[in-house]
């Protein structure tokens, strides 16, 4: 494999070069009779290592399909998506099962779907170590140092059907991390969970990410997780439409303010959407005028077509 870094100077860097996730206008069409189905259409994601970010959409947005693609269930129709420098569209059947054991980790929304059910939460967690030849003395110390770390230390020897669903979360939060992956993957991990239980989950999703370093990616159709994680992406008909950025910003008082700041995404051939409220508020529609300024690009409504006002006509140039 050659080095991109080192062939190519920086602006011609490969797309997403130094990001762990990466999707270049990832396609899914599924076909089902006669009928095509475009789930993903030219879907575009960059995420980098040490991030916890949600994907939000509505259902049937893509979401789920994303998280398959991404954790090695399902094989895209076209685009490109590489993690951790595993081509998604190019691995081998042993390739795939590999990555799948020990690259990523997922948790499904089902509770059940994440747990036997005849297993302790202790032998739930040591099963994917087995399957990976860990030694039983390292297996079992890793479990007990996922499950105390996720809140679950006394709970260990209790199958699924005697946790909360909540708790049974947290265990496969474990069971997910239990190879030390590079990647969390949950899809709509709270879904099934009051709300308070849901923020539990949370927050050991979290400390997965801050302090066992993994990076996390969770898909909800619930746009209140948004405040919880660093950035949402929003998905719209299969397609990254806009981000929401939160960070933490010290002012004059010295006090912590937390600053939103929200993104659209441009796409590799330029194009732009624009949020719904801010064509509505401005009639923004068919036409728009653009105007490149010094450090931004306005955007106008299609010019008025009967004469302009005196304001315009002279102008707000010296
Ligand atoms: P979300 O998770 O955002 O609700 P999905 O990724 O599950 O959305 O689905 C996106 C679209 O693809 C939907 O229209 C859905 O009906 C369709 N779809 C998903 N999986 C399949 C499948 N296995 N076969 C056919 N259509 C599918
Ligand atoms: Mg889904």
């Amino acid at each position: 494999m050659t080095d991109p870094t080192t062939t190519t100077d920086r602006s011609h860097r490969e797309y997403g070069a130094d990001a762990l996730i990466m999707c270049d206008s990832l396609v899914r069409i599924y076909q089902v009779d006669q009928i095509e189905v475009q789930a993903l259409q030219g879907l575009d994601l960059l995420v980098e290592a040490g991030e916890m970010i949600a994907i939000v959409g509505a259902s049937g947005s893509g979401k789920s399909t994303l998280l398959n693609v991404l954790s090695g269930l399902d094989v895209p129709t076209a685009g490109r998506a590489r993690v951790a420098g595993w081509d998604l569209l190019r691995m081998s059947h042993a390739d795939r099962l590999a990555y799948r054991r020990s690259v990523v980790g997922f948790i499904w929304q089902q509770t059940a779907r994440n747990l036997l059910p005849y297993l302790s939460a202790a032998e739930n967690v040591a099963l994917p170590m087995a399957f990976s030849g860990v030694r039983a003395s390292k297996r079992a110390a890793r479990t007990t140092e996922l499950l105390e770390a996720l809140g679950m230390g006394d709970k260990a020897a209790r199958r699924p059907g005697e946790l909360s669903g909540g708790e049974q979360q947290r265990v496969a939060i474990a069971v997910a991390l239990a190879n030390s992956p590079q990647v969390l993957f949950a899809d709509e991990p709270t879904g099934e969970l009051d709300s308070a239980t849901g923020d539990d989950v949370f927050a050991a999703l979290r400390s997965a990410n801050t302090d066992l370093g993994a990076t996390v990616v969770i898909v909800t159709h619930d746009d209140e997780v948004s405040t919880q994680v660093g950035r949402t992406v929003a998905i719209r008909d299969g397609r990254t439409s806009s981000e929401v950025v939160r960070r933490t910003e010290i002012d004059e008082q010295g006090q912590h303010r937390l600053i939103a700041e929200e993104y659209a995404m441009l796409d590799r051939a330029g194009r732009l959407q624009l949020p719904a409220e801010y064509r509505s508020s401005l009639g923004l529609r068919d036409r728009v005028r653009l105007e490149l300024e010094n450090d931004h690009v306005g955007v106008w409504p299609d010019a008025p077509r009967s004469t302009p006002s005196p304001a315009e006509q002279d102008g707000d140039q010296p």
